[in-house]
């Protein structure tokens, strides 16, 4: 697969440490960025979440499609998580690691709280899938990659 246009699959940006978003930070541009590039088809891949390190910038932002693609991607700034249950296990694709797949164990559950694009508070529940993509995501905040993830277990 060829590299994405506007979605980074370099390294040397994808392992930085992604700063908490503050009131100084103008964040519309790379939310407007990230809204737009959840409404594209890359090959036969349909984004299901990002992160603004995907795109270069190394703030806690993070987006997931809305449950069963009705509704506009949810916004999750500064995301914490603050609750986990259960597991599960699935193969997980990332946009800035094409061409791999990779088992992985996640919560089966999460609960998130952080800020929405309008920087209002808000806390989520996922389940399922849900909660496997928001994982993938907050992974990205911390500059890890689903290959960190390889451990051989089937
Ligand atoms: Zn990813």
């Amino acid at each position: 697969m060829q590299p994405l246009a506007e979605i980074t699959t370099d390294t040397a940006i994808l392992r930085k440490q992604s700063r908490r978003v503050d009131r100084r930070h103008n964040i519309e541009p790379v939310i407007s960025k990230m809204r737009h590039l959840m409404q594209q088809h890359f090959g036969d891949m349909e984004p299901v979440g990002l992160s603004a390190i995907q795109v270069g910038v190394d703030l806690q932002i993070m987006t997931l499609a809305s449950e069963g693609d009705h509704g506009p991607p949810l916004f999750i700034l500064n995301p914490s998580l603050t609750k986990t249950r259960g597991t599960q296990m699935g193969d997980e694709m990332c946009l800035s690691v094409p061409g791999r797949q990779v088992r992985i164990r996640r919560p089966y559950q999460v609960t998130v709280a952080g800020m929405n694009d309008l920087r209002r508070p808000v806390r989520y529940r996922f389940k399922g899938f849900q909660a496997r993509v928001c994982c993938h995501e907050l992974d990205h905040l911390k500059g890890v990659l689903i290959t960190d993830h390889e451990t051989g277990e089937q």
